[in-house]
């Protein structure tokens, strides 16, 4: 489980050692490299990466690694910390995604992924993968694009691939929509892929054109803290597709083919044209592309301290318009706020994971405590709650 007190330098090759010594254990020879590839949190921009809007994730300092090493045939290996004994077999020439289940949907999603953007997998020699990773899984950091962005890398090196970063991002959508099954956009993978150290990733989803933005933090003497709730993510699914179906319904009654074809000027005649429930829905989306155009702007013309405003209107037009917090999320935003934080906002896709707070680094003990206390008072699972700092996207470790 994570802790921010460890240097991320020091944790890192710690990491990176458990990899390389599990690795040999489980093949029996060393790994001729390792990649990693890092978990995200999102600043603001929620749910507008499926509706073709804007996003402003991060990667973080928490990664994912793979150690890798080429074979003399096809057949690829996968194994990982989180599935200790098990390796998971299968043959470059006849992956399906309807074949693929479990973790490593992931990794091997990924290879198939590549095949659809034009890999030669039937001329390649396959590998064994060993995978490790301290990203929290099911935190709402991303730990599934950590580990598809990790596999992409590795892969595309050894495999000498002639693929842009923003292509590996699609790689790894694609292995998370069609191998996976889970509907999400290209945020995570983004975000993992073009991360740099204080830096977030601008993206607009629509042209993918990606733009890193200084964000200041340490600079000005604030901490991002995530705040776990520890809730899962049980009506994910479902509710994360009703979202959806409910911003295609408000694009089509408003004669768009995306939300992104509007913006907060087209809210009175979509108050007009939409159902209130489906107005709501699209409200959301249109503020919240809104609001990082805004978050991009501040940070450049006023620095990170003015930008607590933006997440805080960001998490009410979660809760009211959109509807997809729970009380925990609430709560914890409400106190962090109360305790000093200078702007907080549930992030991620909902239900259930993780809030964000940005705080004077003077006040984070008081705003963890007092975040934790509540929780207690209210006779919540204790939530987890640690820093994170902006850093680089995937690479080539060793
Ligand atoms: P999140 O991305 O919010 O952490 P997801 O449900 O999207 O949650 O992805 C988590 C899933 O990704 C895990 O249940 C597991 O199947 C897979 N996964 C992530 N990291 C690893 C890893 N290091 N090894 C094996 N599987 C992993
Ligand atoms: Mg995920």
């Amino acid at each position: 489980s994570p802790s921010g007190s460890a240097g991320e330098g020091a944790h890192r090759s710690d990491l990176q050692h458990a990899a390389l010594s599990r690795f040999a254990e489980v093949y029996a020879h060393d790994p001729q490299g390792l990649w990693s590839a890092p978990g995200r949190v999102n600043l603001i921009g929620e749910h507008t990466d499926y509706n073709d809007g804007f996003v402003f994730p991060f990667a973080i300092n928490y990664r994912t690694v793979v150690a890798l090493r080429s074979r003399d045939d096809q057949l690829v290996r996968v194994a990982s910390a989180f599935a200790p004994g098990e390796v998971v077999e299968a043959s470059l020439t006849d992956l399906e995604p309807a074949n693929l289940h479990g973790w490593s949907a992931y990794p091997l999603g990924v290879v198939w992924a590549l095949g659809q953007f034009g890999a030669p997998l039937g001329e390649l020699r396959g590998v064994d993968l060993f995978i490790d990773s301290d990203v929290p899984v099911g935190a709402g950091l991303s730990s599934s694009a950590a580990i598809e962005c990790a596999v992409a890398a590795a892969l595309t090196d050894v495999w000498h691939l002639d693929f842009d970063r923003q292509t590996l991002a699609k790689v790894g959508q694609l292995a998370e929509n069609k191998a996976v099954g889970a509907p999400t956009g290209i945020m995570d993978q983004s975000a993992s892929m073009l991360g740099r150290p204080d830096h977030g990733v601008f993206l607009d989803c629509r042209s993918l054109d990606a733009e890193v933005i200084e964000l200041g933090f340490d600079a000005a003497d604030l901490e991002l803290l995530v705040m776990d709730t520890r809730v899962s993510h049980s009506h994910a699914t479902g509710g994360y597709a009703a979202r959806r179906a409910s911003c295609e319904a408000g694009a089509k009654a408003m004669d768009v083919s995306s939300l992104r074809d509007l913006s907060v000027h087209d809210l009175p005649r979509a108050e007009e044209v939409l159902d209130d429930e489906t107005f709501r829905r699209v409200r959301h989306i249109l503020t919240e592309n809104q609001r990082v155009l805004d978050t991009v702007r501040t940070l450049r013309e006023h620095g990170p301290t003015a930008i607590g405003e933006l997440l805080d209107a960001s998490h009410v037009s979660m809760r009211d318009d959109f509807e997809i917090s729970v009380p925990e999320l609430d709560l914890a935003v409400e106190v962090s706020r109360r305790a000093g934080a200078i702007g907080s906002r549930m992030t991620g896709g909902g239900f259930g994971g993780a809030a964000i707070a940005l705080v004077p680094r003077a006040r984070l003990a008081e705003v963890a405590s007092a975040v934790t206390a509540a929780f207690a008072e209210a006779s919540f699972t204790a939530p987890v709650i640690f820093p994170v700092t902006a850093a680089g996207g995937a690479t080539r470790e060793r």
